[in-house]
C-alpha cells in the first residue's frame, strides 16, 4: 500500500467508572503498562493513552480513569460527553460496589439521555473466589437491566484486561458504524457486524 494511503489511527475515548477500590486504576494502568500494575491512590482521576493495533486497525486509545463514584456523588457531566464507550466496574467481593454500579448506570443514563450505551459491566477481582459475595447470576441480571454485556475478570490477568478493551472497541464499532471503517479483509459492505460474536463470555 502506498504510504499516502496509510490510514491514520482512530481515536477512541473510553471511560472507567464505578465504586472506589474496585480496580478501575489497576485495569487502566495494567492495560497501558502491559503488566499487572499496583494502585494505591483511591481519589485521583487520571487520563492514560495507548496506541494499539487490533485486527489490522490502528487506534489511539484515550482512557479516562475516574475517581470513585458512590451513592451520593453527582455524576460529573464531563464523563457523559465525548466518550465512545464505558467500562462500569464493580468487584465480586463487594456488595456495595455492585449496588453503586446500578446507581452509577442510572445517573449516566440521566446525564447522557441515551437508552443504550456502548458499555461493559465488569465484575472484577475474579481471582478472589473465596471472598465472592456477588454471584455470576447477579452480574448477568444487572447487565440485562443495563442492556449491555457482562464480563467477569481479574485485572491480575493481563490477557483478560487486553480482551476487555478489545471487546469495548468492538462494541463501540457496532454502535457507531460511521466511526468504523471496516477491516480491509471484510469487504466493502463490512459483512454482518451485528452478528459478530465476541470471545469473552
Ligand atoms: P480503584 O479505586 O477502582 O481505582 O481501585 P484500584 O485500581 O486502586 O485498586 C484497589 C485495590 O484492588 C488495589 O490494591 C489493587 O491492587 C487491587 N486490585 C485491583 N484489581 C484487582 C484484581 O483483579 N484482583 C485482586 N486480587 N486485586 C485487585
Ligand atoms: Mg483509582
Amino acid at each position: 500500500m502506498s504510504r499516502f494511503l496509510q490510514p491514520v489511527p482512530k481515536w477512541r475515548v473510553s471511560c472507567i467508572i464505578g465504586y472506589r477500590g474496585v480496580g478501575k486504576s489497576t485495569i487502566a494502568s495494567s492495560y497501558v503498562e502491559g503488566k499487572f500494575y499496583h494502585h494505591y491512590d483511591p481519589t485521583i482521576e487520571s487520563i492514560l493513552y495507548k496506541n494499539i493495533n487490533v485486527k489490522g486497525i490502528d487506534y489511539n486509545m484515550k482512557i479516562i480513569d475516574t475517581a470513585g463514584q458512590d451513592e451520593y456523588t453527582l455524576f460529573p457531566p464531563a464523563y457523559a460527553q465525548n466518550i465512545h464507550g464505558y467500562l462500569l466496574v464493580y468487584s465480586i467481593d463487594s456488595k456495595m460496589s455492585y449496588k453503586v454500579a446500578k446507581i452509577t448506570y442510572d445517573k449516566l443514563l440521566e446525564q447522557t439521555g441515551n437508552i443504550i450505551l456502548p458499555m461493559i459491566l465488569v465484575g472484577n477481582k475474579s481471582d478472589l473466589q473465596e471472598d465472592r459475595v456477588v454471584s455470576v447470576e447477579e452480574g448477568k441480571e444487572l447487565a440485562k437491566y443495563m442492556k449491555c454485556p457482562y464480563v467477569e475478570m481479574s485485572a491480575k490477568h493481563i490477557s483478560e484486561v487486553d480482551s476487555l478493551f478489545e471487546y469495548l472497541l468492538e462494541l463501540i464499532a457496532l454502535d457507531n458504524p460511521h466511526l468504523n471503517p471496516q477491516h480491509p479483509t471484510e469487504g466493502a459492505d463490512g459483512g454482518d457486524d451485528k452478528n459478530k460474536k465476541c470471545d469473552i463470555s
